[in-house]
């Protein structure tokens, strides 16, 4: 499908474990007055003065969490790195630094992975990030990637996912599914490719599904926007695994329940219009889906008119008695139980 364009292929045994990374970090430059020392010596320094530090790491295997054949070695980088920085927002903090470690197998010449790195470098420009430090090796199979993010935020300010009370609104910011949405089309056009390799993939249709699945973007406008609102929420996470289980994991650690409202949950009509085509429910794709990188938050019914009409949240409804349970109320005001099948990367089938 989407062909590897670099003819020359210099061999990573060429360069030797430093000269690749001096290669591939060579261009990067430091961005926050928390980085006192990136690459370069044993271990990176970090001042914080005063502010609560945030440490967050993800793992991204070749073959479980992402495919070669569709997704570009840049839109990897980058997407590697949205992936902890959302994490990183999601405690209501700035993200300043990441370490990227990866293991690749001799399939990888240095051209894909300047590819990879290429992406990892704008995410850390768009984001404002330093690259400090991280390790390099050979695997047996594959590409292995971890990124490990490190953030700060005042003491006051940190959000956990324990703080929502009953009556609190539950709020998503952006729409949800269409990432999802986005992998079951490249994930088509794969097994159209695989039978006919002369066909070329025709994604104008969804073109805003396919940005969502392969170019996510961490939402630390919302950190901002919403200390510019001056509201604190009471409970956060981001979307990772889809909207369900994200609001099972608020209610069990603050030991509430919650209603959530079918019409309200937001989608974008893209979504809606290649769900009827996948002949899928688009209620069931925004609960499970996954990979949206939105914030889901609650806040107290006070600040409701610091946000009211703003077009980045949308209340979805709002939190309850623990006794209550949590329950999704559909369409024909019926209220059925919540569960959590989003996607489950233990569970790789
Ligand atoms: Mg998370």
């Amino acid at each position: 499908m989407l062909k590897d364009k670099n003819e020359q292929r210099t061999s990573l045994s060429e360069l030797g474990e430093f000269g690749l990374i001096n290669h591939l970090t060579k261009y990067f430059t430091i961005n926050c007055e928390s980085t006192e020392k990136a690459i370069g010596d044993d271990a990176a320094v970090l001042e914080f003065s005063g502010k609560q530090v945030l440490v967050t790491t993800d793992l991204l295997v070749e073959g479980v969490h992402f495919d070669l054949s569709y997704m570009p070695l840049k839109h990897l980088g980058y997407k590697a790195v949205m992936v902890n920085l959302s994490d990183v927002y999601a405690m209501n903090g700035t993200a300043s630094q990441i370490t990227v470690s990866m293991a690749v197998s001799n399939r990888f010449p240095l051209e894909a992975l300047e590819e990879l790195y290429a992406g990892i470098q704008l995410a850390c420009k768009n984001y404002n990030i330093d690259l400090i430090g991280g390790d390099t090796t050979s695997s047996t199979k594959g590409m292995l990637l971890s990124i490990t993010a490190i953030g700060e935020a005042e003491k006051k300010d940190v959000v956990y996912r324990n703080g929502a009370k009953p009556n609190d609104l539950l709020i998503v910011t952006g729409d949800l599914g269409s990432a999802y949405l986005g992998l079951q089309v490249l994930e088509r056009e794969k097994q159209v490719f695989k039978v006919n390799p002369n066909s070329q993939p025709d994604l104008a249709n969804y073109s805003y599904l396919v940005e969502r699945q392969l170019k996510p973007e961490a939402r630390k406008d919302i950190v901002k926007l919403l200390k510019d609102l001056e509201v604190k929420p009471t409970s956060m996470i981001d979307i990772s695994d889809g909207l369900s289980s994200e609001i099972l994991h608020i209610c069990s650690q603050s030991e509430v329940g919650c209603n959530l409202y079918e019409e309200k949950i937001p989608l974008d009509p893209q979504m809606i219009s290649t769900c009827e085509e996948f002949n899928i429910d688009s209620t069931t794709v925004a609960l499970s889906g996954g990979e949206d990188y939105e914030l889901l938050f609650t806040i107290s019914q006070e600040d409701f008119p610091k946000i009211k009409g703003n077009p980045n949240f949308t209340v979805i409804g709002h939190m309850t008695d623990k006794t209550e349970g949590a329950n999704l109320v559909t369409r024909a005001n019926q209220k059925v139980e919540l569960t959590a099948q989003g996607w489950n990367s233990l569970s790789n089938d």
